[in-house]
C-alpha cells in the first residue's frame, strides 16, 4: 500500500469545505480552515500523522484511501490540497 501525503496549503483555502464531504478526514480547523483529523471518521479507524502549522497541513496515511484524499483534492474550487504518493511507493 502506498505511503501518501495529504497536503493542504492553508493560503489558498477558503474554507469552503466541499472537501470535507468526500473524505470524513477532512474537518473544520479551530482557525476556521480545512485540516485532517485522522479519528474524525466515523466509519473507519485510520492512523495517520498530522502535522498542523500556519502555513500548511500535512497528513501522512499508510492506507488505501488515496482515492478519497485524491476526489477531496478534485472538489477544493481553489486547488488548495495536494495528495502526494511518497517517494519508492506506488
Ligand atoms: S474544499 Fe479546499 S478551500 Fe474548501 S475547505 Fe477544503 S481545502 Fe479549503
Amino acid at each position: 500500500m502506498p505511503q501518501y501525503d495529504i497536503i493542504i496549503e492553508k493560503d489558498a483555502c477558503d474554507g469552503i469545505f466541499a472537501c470535507l464531504t468526500r473524505d470524513p478526514r477532512f474537518v473544520e480547523g479551530e482557525d476556521g480552515l480545512a485540516t485532517v483529523d485522522p479519528d474524525a471518521d466515523p466509519v473507519y479507524d485510520c492512523e495517520g500523522a498530522v502535522t498542523d502549522t500556519d502555513e500548511r497541513v500535512v497528513a501522512t496515511f499508510d492506507d488505501d484511501r488515496i482515492d478519497e484524499a485524491r476526489q477531496a483534492a478534485a472538489a477544493c474550487p481553489t486547488d488548495a490540497i495536494v495528495v502526494r504518493v511518497r517517494e519508492g511507493d506506488e
